[in-house]
């Protein structure tokens, strides 16, 4: 046997986060010989969970996005259960109450009806209200999957539709936050695609959050024979010619497969490869990064007048999506309360959570030595959640302080360490991939860098990466 050769797989997988374990489902119901590779101990990406001091942290899921009810048909959640063979209910989603898009002179409410949100720009943006609704029927008109779709930005495509910029920023907002890689700009058939998930779908959440999602897809694709190896990354990718030979993993073993699909990244992925390709230069590393606050609390949000689902604020007149100069960005952000979800039977969750996320600035986070790393999170945490106070019906900072049980805070570098994403980028490189084709002939990308963002987006992207490049071939 050659160096080279190891165990033999008809497909590989490069992560157990989303993307990965949908993949991995998909090609097991197919009887492929499937293996999971995962550098860390725990499925999921950042979107995780962990226990610390008898507290259940859950780390990631805000939301999961494209919300519809039961009995509704062709929609990406519909497909996605249908594709894995689980059943809707397994996820046990839970809806929102309500969430809200906070600028400093108008605010817009959103449910999971989206004539709420019509009624809501026709109120507070009357002159706009026929224009948002031909924006409307352009977007639901567009194919934003197609896999040769040719980018093009958002905004220029809005401005044909809406002329005040105030409700341009306010659309934009959550759909940055929830899936842009780009700075400043967001592409169109993004735009779309997170326009219906948000908008026209909605929110939902399990009782159990994240890891009920997680616990559902591994005892799939265990069920059906699906192998994975946790705690053991890819430290390379064997190549010749056009091909991918062999993977050689962190304890030095090695491994063959008829097909390689990573969730690791684009650039991430082409610096495995041991035949130097092309792009793998700093450019095409994402230069978004965000911190998040947690607060774990001794009393229902709701109790303190916080009754909304999530909160997305923006405290200057301009909304700005990029990287920012200080080490956070204060002056947008996201403010979410996994409490405010219509459990079954209004079963409160045992904990109160109030978690705010924001921009940040990946250099200044990784230029830090450990103390001055704690030193900065101290004071970060303070002055965001100050902010993110002034959005919410009123408390005071001490108020908080007395019901707060536990405090916890990632930074771009925990992004980083727990995806394995340079520069602690959320949503990856900018450049993304539609067909998940690489320079070599059996290496593909699944997840944040083919395109489809999200929970909900990456377990599509990693069920349409299997039917597209092995499935479709039986
Ligand atoms: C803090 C945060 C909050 C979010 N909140 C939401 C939300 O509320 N709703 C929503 O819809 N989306 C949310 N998202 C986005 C969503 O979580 C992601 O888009 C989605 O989970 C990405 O999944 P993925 O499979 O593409 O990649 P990832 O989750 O990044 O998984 C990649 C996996 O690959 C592993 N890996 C990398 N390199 C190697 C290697 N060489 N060898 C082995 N393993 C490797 C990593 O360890 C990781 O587990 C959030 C993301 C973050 C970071």
């Amino acid at each position: 046997m050659s160096t080279l050769e190891g165990e033999r797989y008809d497909a590989v997988i490069i992560g157990a986060g989303m993307s990965g374990l949908a993949a991995g489902i998909r090609l097991a119901l197919f009887n492929k010989r499937v293996l999971i590779l995962e550098r860390h101990n725990a499925p999921g990406g950042l979107n995780s969970y962990y226990s610390r001091s008898g507290l259940r942290f859950d780390v990631g899921l805000h939301a999961m996005t494209n919300f519809v009810r039961q009995g509704v048909k062709g929609t990406p959640l519909t497909k996605l259960f249908r594709q894995l063979r689980i059943p809707c209910e397994a996820f046990a989603l839970c809806e929102q109450y309500g969430s809200r898009i906070h600028f400093p002179d108008v605010q817009l409410e959103f449910t999971n009806d989206f004539t709420h949100f019509e009624s809501q720009i026709a109120d507070k943006f009357p002159h706009e209200a026929d224009n948002f609704r031909r924006l409307v029927v352009a977007l639901k008109a567009f194919d934003e999957t197609a896999l040769d779709y040719q980018p093009c930005g958002a905004k220029d495509v809005i401005k044909k539709f809406i002329h005040d910029p105030i409700l341009t920023d306010m659309l934009l907002l959550p759909l940055m936050y929830y899936g842009s890689a780009n700075e400043n700009d967001m592409d169109w058939a993004q735009f779309v695609i997170m326009f219906k998930s948000i908008y026209c779908e909605g929110f939902a959440r399990p009782f159990e959050g994240v890891r009920c999602i997680l616990r559902e897809l591994t005892k799939k694709y265990k069920s059906l024979g699906g192998e994975r190896k946790m705690g053991l990354g890819v430290k390379r990718i064997h190549t010749l010619n056009t091909h991918a030979k062999a993977l050689e993993l962190d304890n030095g073993s090695m491994i063959t497969a008829d097909h390689i699909f990573s969730s690791a990244g684009l650039v991430e992925t082409l610096r495995l490869c041991d035949d130097q390709p092309p792009n793998t230069g700093g450019e095409h590393i994402g230069k978004l990064s965000y911190v998040e606050t947690i607060h774990a609390l001794d009393i229902q949000p709701s109790a303190l007048g916080w009754k909304d689902t999530i909160v997305f604020f923006n405290t200057q007149k301009e909304f700005t999506y990029r990287c920012p100069q200080l080490p956070v960005d204060l002056h947008s952000g996201v403010i979410c309360f996994p409490n405010n979800y219509h459990y079954v039977n209004d079963e409160p969750l045992e904990q109160g959570w109030l978690r705010i996320t924001a921009l940040a600035n990946y250099n200044y986070w990784k230029s830090l030595a450990p103390d001055a790393y704690q030193d900065a999170k101290t004071e970060w945490f303070t002055q965001l959640t100050s902010t993110a106070l002034n959005c919410l019906p009123p408390v005071s900072v001490d108020v908080l302080k007395s019901h707060t049980v536990d405090i916890d805070m990632f930074t771009p570098t925990t992004v980083e360490r727990f995806t394995g994403h340079l520069g602690g980028a959320i949503y990856g490189s900018p450049q993304k991939n539609r067909n998940g084709k690489t320079h070599l002939d059996n290496l593909y990308l699944i997840g944040t860098d083919q395109g489809f963002l999200g929970i909900v987006g990456a377990m599509l992207s990693g069920i349409s990466m299997a039917n597209y490049h092995v499935l479709k071939n039986d």
